[in-house]
């Protein structure tokens, strides 16, 4: 669904990707992990272009995207669009719309972007809604739920578009620790359902028993990668052995 080639990107001097490539196909849950610094995230904007790649090419479903415009700007924007509204995003901190209600943050891309009707926008909301387990917070607000709910609404809310693939940014990290769970146990659903996802964490365990293929980076380079049962298993280079052993 989504190849990454070679990709680089550099902030000023610093070159922070030093040709990464991944690919997401269907079904898969890549798990990337890495210490701090080391790319991660820049990675994940990278795959939809919330940051512009300096080199190395970006496909999704087969279609080579674009990072510069010229001469054909407007195409390349609908081509963004299309795919931002295809791949979901899941941040650390929720980045929930905190003047709208749970039901209006999942009705916004649906109505907005897909063009659902406000009735199919609402029965789609609340379905997903459901699905995640809150069910009867769809008038609340965002800042009158716990960490744990609010992470899940996001997840909702991405679920909502229909996506190809999910894009998650170390999901769990500012939820406290009891929260934590409730969040892991939507996203092994979904792995479990078939959900394509790339996930940043820094949960050793549930990447260890969810992902289908983990990627280390180290300093914006692909230092490891391959089946969490291997890597975990003591196949592992030694410098991966350092990051897991230092706590991840
Ligand atoms: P963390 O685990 O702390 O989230 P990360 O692996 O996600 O780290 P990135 O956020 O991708 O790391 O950052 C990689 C490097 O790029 C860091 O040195 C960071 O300071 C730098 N960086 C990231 N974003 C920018 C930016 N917008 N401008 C300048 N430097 C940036
Ligand atoms: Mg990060």
């Amino acid at each position: 669904i989504i190849e990454a080639d070679n990709l680089e990107k550099w902030f000023g001097a610093h070159k922070v990707l030093d040709g990464v490539s991944l690919e997401a196909n269907r079904g898969d849950v890549i798990a990337i992990v890495g210490s701090s610094g080391s790319g991660k995230s820049t990675l994940l904007r990278c795959m939809n272009l919330l940051e512009t790649p300096d080199a190395g090419s970006l496909r999704f479903r087969g279609e080579q995207i674009a990072f510069d415009g010229a001469p054909h700007e407007r195409a390349r924007r609908k081509q963004v669009e299309r795919l931002r509204s295809q791949v979901g995003m899941v941040f650390q901190a929720f980045n929930l719309w905190d003047h709208r209600t749970v039901l209006e943050n999942l009705m916004e891309g649906p109505r907005f972007v897909l063009g659902l009707s406000r009735r199919e926008a609402a029965d789609r909301a609340r379905a997903y809604l459901a699905k995640v387990g809150l069910s009867g917070k769809e008038n609340a607000y965002p800042a009158h739920l716990s960490g744990g709910q609010q992470q899940r609404v996001a997840i909702a809310r991405a679920l909502a578009m229909a996506p190809h693939a999910i894009l998650f940014d170390e999901p769990t990290s500012a939820l406290d620790p009891e929260l934590v769970g409730e969040v892991l146990r939507v996203m092994r659903q979904l792995a479990a359902e078939g959900t394509t996802m790339v996930i940043v964490t820094h949960e050793m365990a549930f990447a260890r028993d969810v992902a289908s293929r983990l990627v280390f980076l180290q300093g914006g380079r692909v230092a490891a990668q391959g089946a969490p049962r291997d890597l975990f298993g003591g196949g592992a280079p030694q410098r991966l052995r350092d990051f897991l052993s230092g706590g991840g």
